[in-house]
């Protein structure tokens, strides 16, 4: 048995927390492979170290002065090595060096990088294990792109070799030789690089929650966890703005069949989410997750005779790509269409994008609405229920809730409906209440 295990920032954010991560990995041998976050926040208004190194960027890149921030990151450093007793070791070498180095020559992905460089050095120190650089095994191409190629076969060749190593997160190496990271939030994509490259059985993701939640804490007072989710439910749950893992964090696993599983380092004893990709899992409800977002748009356009006319649906969506707006969906009836789009990408262009449908489509009419907000109930149980629709306008009508627009999935795992922005909250409770209870 082989785990690769991922320590995100509010796990890492102090000795204390450092210790919470050591007893977990020490308490179970095949705990092999670590790749550790940069120190994150250590209560609500504290900053985390990635987003201190971005300012002595920019502070570097004005020309200023960095000594100061520097020395306050490195603060950060020192007090969890004093609080971990780790002898006869210090960071002060590697920090002067890349405060020289960001004086010299300021790049931006090199300075956030910094946050995990450090802190894998401690989490080595700690476990005596083997702390292996990101820039020496994960490898970007010339696009920017991970090269799974490269990566995966020095990766696996360089861990064939040791027992255990810690391998910080969120960078690798890029063109030219500079260090590149991936976008916030990366270190959960290193984890599962490293889960493909080490063929882990397991990829734990240890965070501060324990895994995902049926409905949003915010909306559903004590939502009910999610044990098994499969990765599409995932990414229609992720796709409505349910986060706890990067999204790109998904493909290098997947393909390999190593599931994750979500774990919460201030509850170890929670088992969490596990993320696969098909389970016979029983499920107790046919819907796994409820997730949504506020503030859509609506584009209405009709035209008699819509359905005849070969070509029409390409034409009205030429006019959202040329003004770079990507449509979230689009249901149709027979003499009118309806494209749902982000208020934010739209409401700035929305004339014209009015005027080039009335110019590449000729319709009889385009209306705007915005204020709606749409909610996805998710669940690979809606397969093979009978009446989960029903079930939910019920739900809905109760409340006098109106529905505006309704989507099902092709893939018969979700439903989206789009209801006003102010019903969101009341509908969102109302759909727990009815699949999952109260
Ligand atoms: N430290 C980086 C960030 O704050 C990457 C990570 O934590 O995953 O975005």
């Amino acid at each position: 048995m082989k785990k690769v295990v991922k320590f995100g920032g509010s796990s890492l954010a102090s000795a204390e927390q450092f210790m919470k991560a050591g007893d977990i990995i020490r308490a179970d041998e095949s705990r092999r492979y670590v790749v550790p976050s940069a120190p994150g926040k250590r209560t609500s208004d504290d900053t985390k170290v990635t987003d201190m190194l971005l300012h002595v960027y920019d502070t570097a890149a004005a020309g200023g002065d960095i000594d100061g921030e520097m020395k306050a990151i490195k603060a950060r450093y020192d007090e969890i090595i004093t609080g971990l007793g780790l002898k006869d070791f210090s960071l002060d070498a590697d920090i002067e060096e890349i405060a020289k180095k960001l004086k010299a020559e300021p790049e931006k992905d090199y300075a956030a990088s910094r946050g995990e460089f450090l802190n894998g050095k401690i989490m080595a120190k700690y476990l005596d294990a083997e702390f292996i650089d990101a820039a020496e095994v994960i490898f970007f191409n010339e696009e920017g792109n991970l090269n799974d190629y490269k990566t995966d076969k020095t990766l696996s060749a360089r861990l064939e070799k040791c027992d255990k190593a810690v391998i910080p997160g969120f960078y690798g190496l890029g063109k030219n030789g500079r260090i590149k990271t991936f976008s916030r939030g990366g270190s959960d994509v290193t984890g599962s690089i490293v889960a493909k490259a080490a063929k882990a059985d397991v990829y734990e993701n240890w965070t501060d929650v324990s895994g995902f939640l049926m409905a949003d804490p915010r909306i559903v007072s004590n939502p009910k966890g999610i044990r098994y989710i499969t990765y599409r439910e995932l990414r229609e749950l992720s796709y409505m703005g349910a986060s706890v893992l990067h999204e790109d964090a998904i493909f290098p696993v997947r393909r390999c069949g190593i599931p994750i599983n979500i774990r919460n380092t201030n509850m170890p004893e929670d088992e969490g989410t596990w993320i696969v990709e098909s389970t016979a899992q029983k499920t107790d409800y046919v819907v796994t997750g409820i997730a949504g977002k506020k503030d859509f748009c609506t584009v209405f356009v009709t035209k008699a005779m819509m359905n005849a006319e070969i070509g029409f649906g390409r034409k009205v969506l030429q006019a959202f790509e040329e003004n770079g707006i990507s449509f979230e969906h689009m249901p149709s009836g027979i003499d009118t269409m309806t494209i749902v789009v982000h208020a934010d990408e739209f409401m700035h262009k929305e004339q014209k994008v009015i005027s080039a449908i009335h110019r590449l489509a000729e319709p009889d009419s385009v209306e705007i609405e915005s204020g709606l907000a749409l909610i996805a109930v998710v669940g690979r149980g809606m397969k093979s229920a009978s009446g989960t629709a029903g079930k939910l306008f019920t739900a809905l009508a109760k409340q006098g809730i109106n529905i505006r627009m309704i989507d099902q999935g092709s893939s018969e795992l979700n439903i989206i409906i789009g209801v006003k922005n102010s019903d969101f909250e009341t509908a969102i409770k109302a759909i727990y209440a009815t699949f999952i209870g109260e």
